[in-house]
């Protein structure tokens, strides 16, 4: 009797341990050679989505057609001075989250005749490896050992457009400078260009982001660790988001 009652308190704690267990972590995600998880594949991906939706990542024009993409690493018109991602992708992606405070940025902006401009904003894994094969200093491009925001989907680089010309407002240096003079505390330049690095900097605070000091285009979603590592191409996560 007392046999059958233990066995039966043990049978619905294990219960209670699994079931608890299925809740928080459904799956053993894969971790790489250095140690980070990493999402290879949208089956993967998919399951990570089913219990959190802020893992979602949302195509950016699907959500705000008004928001320009411009990605300079689909082109030769980057640092690398090469294509890193297939030749004139024209899309991205953002954690469901991101997405959703980067629309609100550019509701905002255009109550003042204002709009975004993306330079890059997911990055898959494997470009970031590729990169660090082609450059190695981490002074310019993300170490593989710790990843990037761009590949956890929450991080964009971006500048502000005047909406009628199209053009991009005067911020003092372009995408990837890597001098002093594109650091947020850099002061010697003109107060237009001042005015303008405050006016992304303050909307992209209000909405949530986090500037990063040396880069002003460089924003990024706060606590990355609950975001993992992907390694998506550009197609397949496109077909996963249609
Ligand atoms: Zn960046």
């Amino acid at each position: 009797m007392k046999n059958k009652q233990t066995l039966r308190i043990t049978t619905i704690f294990a219960a209670i341990v699994f079931a608890h267990s299925c809740a928080t972590k459904p799956n053993i995600l894969p971790k790489n050679d250095y140690g980070l998880t990493e999402i290879r594949s949208i089956k993967t991906y998919r399951s990570t989505t089913v219990l959190d939706s802020n893992q979602k990542m949302v195509n950016i024009t699907h959500l705000n057609p008004h928001i320009i993409l411009d990605l300079h690493y689909a082109s030769i018109n980057n640092f690398m001075r090469q294509e890193m991602y297939p030749a004139k992708t024209d899309f991205s992606f953002l954690r469901l989250p991101v997405a959703k405070a980067l629309d609100q940025v550019q509701e905002n902006l255009e109550q003042k005749g204002l709009g975004l401009k993306i330079f890059d904003a997911y990055r898959p894994y494997a470009v970031t490896k590729k990169f660090w094969e082609l450059v190695h200093d981490d002074r310019y491009v993300a170490n593989p050992a710790k990843g990037s925001g761009h590949n956890r989907g929450i991080t964009v680089d971006l500048t502000i457009i005047d909406l009628k010309t199209k053009q991009e407002l005067d911020m003092g240096t372009g995408f990837d400078n890597f001098t002093d003079s594109a650091h947020q505390s850099f002061t010697a330049l003109s107060e237009t260009i001042l005015a303008n690095r405050t006016l992304l900097k303050e909307t992209m605070i209000r909405f949530g982001f986090k500037p990063l000091e040396t880069e002003w285009w460089h924003y990024s979603w706060p606590n990355p660790e609950r975001f993992e590592i992907l390694n998506l191409s550009f197609e397949k996560l496109k077909k996963a988001t249609q």
